[in-house]
């Protein structure tokens, strides 16, 4: 019997002793033994297991791995919510520029004007695009830009004399939202979206009093519905002297046509990771800035920014000094490289260039949204933006649920929509195709959706085992919670 193919080997199996993917050059310096730089407490007694692989097995070893996940640069990718859109390469090409790969985070100002620049003028193009009047680039994700603008919302109603109790969230809220408005101190009210999925003015007027410090909404919401009312809510929201936070995860569908700004919001935060293209899932990197009116901008994180003008020479500072600031809320000044991505992007789009972007991603999206409604159910049934959500609802009564059709299209090496998400729709299936997928990869898409359709009464068992062609296959996530639980107690390898 042959051996097993090799890339079913890890790494450490892969290992022998001696093979080199690489040789150090001698450094020239008369180095010291380690033992009397280190104290001997801190060594190590033997040193640690590395495998040991040359380069060739080290390349085999991470293309095999990426093969066997999905991902962007492998195939079609409709996470919901997520804008799972290409990310180009060229913006890898400007993160690794050596002014900005091998700056050091303490250098001094003058020798990183370069960096400082840039930081500036992305946090330019983002208020522009925005409609906002200052953008802090600190925050290292979406959540931690909805913590970072709820710290702002404190400090604001400390400063005007009175603190308030309640943040205003409705029922279709990203499950980050409220986490948020919890960490910064404040409890959740939640409200009710009304029968066409949207929020409307009275309800909200039924909720609302001085209390509020602020209501946060998505725009457009997790259905992918643009909130029609939302300048009237932006009053009612002011006339009790509350803060209008957006959560703009959903940017996508508004670059170059809507700004936040125009419509009342007083926050919003960006997700770079999604609507900038910058690489994200598995936990990477990301980077979540804060837009802000002017009313607020005192309280951004610091430091800040600044461009100083001397005769027709720029330079570029950080600013400490600014006495109302919330404070630091990451170490350094954020996800530096993901924001060159995002800025490369920006200039690469330029501003006509981002409308499009908006415009094909809604018209994907409605692509998509037409030619599956005849199949699954389409419980919000208007014009979308960037994304919309499916009911499984159907497809359940004749026994089979969203959960096995998601992994069933695991087989035809898509990646399954947002499931089970926004809560408010059962069976929800949330589709969000991106700008960057072509029509043909949309259309072998709603092939699969058919297929799966028709496989629901002629082929049950298949998508309740699904998926078949997957490195892993289903797993009992109750089950393999507990055995992973016992596991962790009995199995030291492990
Ligand atoms: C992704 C997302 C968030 C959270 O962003 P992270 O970067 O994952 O923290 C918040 N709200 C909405 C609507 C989102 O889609």
């Amino acid at each position: 019997m042959p051996t097993m193919p090799d890339n079913e080997l890890n790494i450490f199996e892969k290992s022998r002793h001696g093979r080199r993917g690489l040789s150090l050059p001698k450094n020239g310096i008369d180095a010291k033994p380690l033992e009397t730089l280190i104290e001997k407490r801190f060594l190590r007694n033997k040193p640690p297991e590395l495998p040991e692989v040359p380069e060739s097995e080290v390349v085999r070893h991470f293309v095999g791995l990426s093969m066997k996940n999905h991902h962007i640069d492998k195939g079609f990718y409709p996470l919901g919510s997520c804008t799972m859109k290409y990310n180009p390469k060229i913006n890898e090409r400007t993160c690794r520029l050596p002014g900005f790969s091998c700056a050091h985070p303490f250098q001094n100002d003058s020798t990183v004007q370069g960096a400082l620049e840039l930081m500036f003028s992305t946090a330019e193009y983002l208020s522009e695009i925005a409609g906002m009047h200052a953008v802090t680039l600190q925050p290292v994700a979406g959540a931690h830009g909805e913590l970072c603008g709820m710290l702002i919302t404190r400090k604001y109603h400390e400063k005007q004399g009175k603190q308030r109790k309640y943040v205003i969230l409705p029922d279709s809220a990203h499950g980050t939202n409220p986490a948020s408005v919890v960490c910064a101190g404040f409890q959740v009210k939640q409200v009710k979206s009304s029968a066409d999925g949207t929020l409307s003015p009275d309800d909200l007027r039924a909720v609302i009093d001085e209390d509020t410090a602020a209501v946060m909404l998505t725009n457009p919401n997790t259905l992918g519905l643009f909130e029609t009312e939302i300048e009237e809510i932006a009053k009612i929201v002011h006339d009790v002297g509350a803060l209008l936070y957006m959560d703009g995860a959903n940017l996508n569908a508004q670059l170059g046509i809507v700004r936040p700004g125009d419509l009342g919001f007083d926050i919003v935060h960006f997700n770079l990771h999604k609507t900038f293209s910058t690489p994200h899932g598995g936990g990477g990197p990301g980077s979540g800035p804060v837009g802000v009116v002017e009313k607020l901008e005192s309280f951004l994180p610091v430091p800040v920014v600044t461009k100083r003008t001397d005769g027709n020479r720029h330079s570029f500072h950080l600013s400490y000094d600014r006495p109302d600031s919330i404070g630091k809320l990451h170490a350094f000044y954020g996800n530096f490289g993901v924001v060159v991505r995002a800025c490369t992007y920006i200039l690469m789009n330029g501003g006509e260039g981002l409308r499009e972007v908006s415009e094909a991603a809604v018209i994907n999206a409605n692509y998509l949204k037409e030619k599956l409604r005849g199949k699954f159910d389409l419980p919000y049934p208007q014009h979308c933006m960037h994304e919309f959500v499916l009911s499984g609802n159907r497809q359940k009564k004749r026994g089979i649920r969203t959960t096995d059709m998601a992994k069933r299209m695991l087989d035809f090496g898509v990646h399954a929509p947002t499931c089970y998400f926004p809560l408010i729709v059962p069976e929800a299936l949330m589709i969000e195709p991106t700008e960057t997928e072509t029509r043909e990869t949309l259309d072998r898409f709603v092939e699969i959706m058919i297929q799966i359709d028709r496989e629901v009464d002629e082929m049950p068992q298949t998508l309740k085992d699904a998926p078949h062609n997957t490195p892993v296959r289903r797993l009992d996530e109750r089950k393999a919670a507990t055995d992973l639980d016992v596991a962790w107690r009995t199995d030291d390898k492990l």
